[in-house]
């Protein structure tokens, strides 16, 4: 029988947004959502995806004589990817000379996802770190996290879920005894925008975290904070409010938005819906705090 292999776009050595301590963060491609303020647009498709980084092109078209379905061509600036002729065979990422042309994810087995996880295990020790497993939707992927995290467990490291909340029990039942903590996203309360921004309603959000914290799992709920969609007092007091009442202890993670992301729905051929919103500034960010803190919320705006 063919090994469990992982879709992964990303291993993320020395991160400490995802956890505490410094933590490797294992990055699962596939998502059910399409937030509008994605920043790794790179995430959201399941399947390994062709990109081209143009700052590092020299333009010497090797890719577009070596592929066979013609879906790629040079436009006087930068190469242009016709998706929908490409077929995936990798052959213009062999020959790009620089790096250029790649794929984002790839497939890796649990055994080599731990292993690389592994070397780090001198700094979870030191400071309270170990791994996160995230996304994409990591719980797109339950059997291979179970497995993973399960292994980690079995090495002593502390392990970290971070999801949007869309799954099913039975994956969740899958993963929940080798998780220490859970990384909650809540977006929006009101059922027609969080489908309206996100593609999905969040009626079986809600009743995951409900779940898993009438489980006992230990839960942090993170907010994106996205101008113009949920940053009003309303919306977000509308969160504060709903966190506060399945439980006031329950601590919250505030994720202004950035535009980190922007580059690389260029270098995927996709549309950045959000283009011209600026990132909040600080003065901001404290009326995000406050509006948390009136509902004795204990907040960390990062
Ligand atoms: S992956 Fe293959 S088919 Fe797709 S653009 Fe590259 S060479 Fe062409
Ligand atoms: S092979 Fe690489 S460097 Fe050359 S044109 Fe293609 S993407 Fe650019």
């Amino acid at each position: 029988m063919a090994e469990l292999t992982g879709k992964i776009f990303n291993i993320q050595h020395f991160s400490t947004e995802d956890g505490p301590g410094i933590r490797t963060t294992v990055f699962m491609k596939g998502c059910p959502l399409r937030c509008l303020w994605c920043a790794n647009p790179e995430s959201q498709n399941a399947q390994p995806q062709l990109a081209n980084r143009s700052s590092v092109c020299i333009r010497c078209k090797a890719c577009v004589s070596v592929c066979r379905a013609c879906a790629l061509s040079e436009d006087g600036v930068k190469i242009k990817i016709d998706r929908a002729l490409c077929t995936g065979c990798g052959s213009c990422v062999k020959m790009c000379p620089t790096g250029s042309m790649f794929f984002y994810g790839g497939e890796k087995t649990v055994d080599e996802v731990f292993d690389e996880v592994s070397r780090d295990a001198g700094y979870y020790e030191k400071s309270g770190g170990g791994v996160s497993v995230s996304g994409g939707e990591c719980m797109t992927q339950p059997e291979f996290v179970s497995q993973l995290l399960r292994r980690c467990k079995q090495a002593g490291f502390h392990t970290v879920l971070d999801t949007c909340g869309y799954f099913t029990e039975q994956a969740l039942r899958m993963v929940w005894d080798y998780v220490d903590l859970v990384l909650f996203d809540i977006k929006l309360l009101d059922p027609l925008k969080h489908k309206k921004y996100t593609g999905v309603e969040n009626t079986p959000i809600m009743e995951n975290l409900k779940l898993m914290l009438d489980s006992g799992m230990s839960v942090v709920i993170r907010v994106p904070v996205i101008p113009g969609v949920n940053d009003s007092d309303e919306e977000l007091g509308a969160i504060g409010r709903f966190v506060a009442s399945l439980d006031s202890s329950l601590h919250v993670d505030l994720l202004p938005y950035h535009r980190f992301g922007e580059r690389k729905y260029e270098m995927l051929g996709m549309e950045y819906a959000l283009q011209g919103i600026s990132a909040p500034d600080d003065a901001a960010k404290e009326g995000y705090r406050k509006i948390m803190e009136c509902y004795g919320l204990d907040c960390t705006v990062h």
